[in-house]
């Protein structure tokens, strides 16, 4: 770390976080696993109660190894990616930075963009490099991202639940915890009565509302009526991804801010909704849009519109936890973050240490290089069920666990 800060000192800081900077791989190893929930998870698209997910560790020629989350899911509800599309994508990508020739991040890109789409699995070998690339320059990946915050302000997301007054006690735990914002997952049918029951609960809460693209854009009006009875803070895709226009009709003099999830996936995605003033509030799944270099160029575009970011979650582990925490120190993410502590979702992480909510309803960003915790051989052992691995000159094979 300390050989981090003086090189920092020492270089440009256009330097840091470089395209330019590169690693010579050995192996790649991919890894299909599953962790049970600590509770089941429901939002407008369906109930989740074990997460099955790709994990990819990359060793460098040196020993390094840095790794990377896939957020898919096996089933295309949040998406269309799946863990199986993710591992077909990854198996046409990994191959080719098998090579005897240092990679890059910049080459990386260019050969990711060849093919269209597969945000998810992209994002899963740019972590993966980049944990790597930081991890090389003694840089914890904020570091070398550019982050300053020590500390990144966070929130809970809460499913939907039997009833009302469930979710009430629910909200009433994490608040216990030390959480000091929510967002409740809202669909038709669960919206109005609950979002009331726990307003009336917490006068003084912040609330946000996420619908995943759940209501017809003919609902404007009811959702406009419900979420400024109980002074909801922001309302997050209520509409389906292509509803430009009806998020912002919904944004104009809304009391509340309009925030866009899926329908943001690359540069001009965000630059026509930023042109039709359909968000006034941008979350930034580093999954969802390919990578931290695309989740920081957005946030930054964003911040120049006067649209505020923040860190979306997708029920990661540590692994992608950690890579969230990094980008949230980040400048342009001024609102709290869905990065709750591990034991939010998870009993047993695969990393350690785990993430701990601390005062202030906050996570600590970690300061050791790459992502700043290890993953647990034990764990991690565990929790996989296949692995498929590739070397230089050397193909992939498969293993069942
Ligand atoms: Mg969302």
């Amino acid at each position: 770390m300390a050989a981090c800060s003086i090189r920092s000192r020492r270089l440009p800081n256009r330097s840091i976080g470089s395209a330019r900077d590169s690693v010579a791989l050995r192996r790649a190893v991919l890894r299909e696993v599953a962790l049970d929930l600590v509770e089941p998870f429901e939002t407008s698209f369906g109930v989740e109660r074990r997460r099955r997910f790709l994990l990819l560790e990359l060793e460098s020629r040196d020993g390094l190894v840095g790794w990377g989350e896939c957020a898919a899911a096996r089933e295309p509800r949040y998406s269309s990616e799946t863990v199986g599309t993710a591992r077909e994508t990854l198996g046409r990508l990994l191959p080719a930075l098998l090579s005897p020739e240092p990679v890059s991040l910049a080459a990386f890109h260019a050969r990711a963009d060849r093919y269209r789409g597969h945000a998810m699995a992209k994002a899963t070998v740019e972590t993966a490099l980049i944990d790597l690339l930081a991890r090389a320059r003694g840089c914890s990946i904020a570091e070398w991202l550019g982050g300053r915050r020590r500390r990144v302000e966070v929130g809970v997301s809460v499913g939907i639940h039997p009833t009302p007054d469930a979710l009430v006690r629910r909200v009433g735990a994490y608040l216990d915890d030390g959480y000091r914002r929510v967002k409740l997952k809202v669909r038709p049918g669960w919206d109005d009565v609950p979002v009331g029951a726990v307003r009336r609960a917490y006068p003084d809460l912040e609330i946000w509302v996420d619908a995943n693209q759940a209501y017809p854009t003919t609902a404007a009006a009811d959702i406009r009526r419900w979420a400024s009875a109980h002074r909801v803070a922001q309302v997050e895709q209520p509409f389906a991804e292509r509803a430009v226009r009806a998020h912002a009709d919904l944004a104009r003099h809304a009391p509340f801010r309009v925030c866009l999830d899926e329908s943001i996936v690359d540069r001009p995605s965000l630059e026509d909704a930023i042109r039709a003033r359909a968000l006034t509030s941008l979350n930034v799944k580093t999954s969802r849009v390919g990578g931290l270099t695309a989740a920081r160029e957005l946030a930054r575009l964003a911040a120049i519109a006067g649209v505020p970011a923040w860190v979306g979650g997708m029920l990661e582990s540590g692994v992608g936890r950690a890579h969230n925490v990094h980008l949230a120190s980040l400048g342009p993410f001024t609102l709290p973050g869905d990065l709750s502590a591990s034991g939010r979702y998870y009993r047993t992480d695969l990393v350690d240490p785990p993430f701990v909510l601390r005062p202030g309803s906050t996570l600590e960003v970690p300061r050791s290089p790459g992502i700043g915790v290890e993953v647990v051989p034990a764990a991690l052992r565990r929790a996989t069920r296949w692995t498929r691995t590739w070397t230089v000159g050397g193909g992939g094979h498969s293993a069942r666990s």
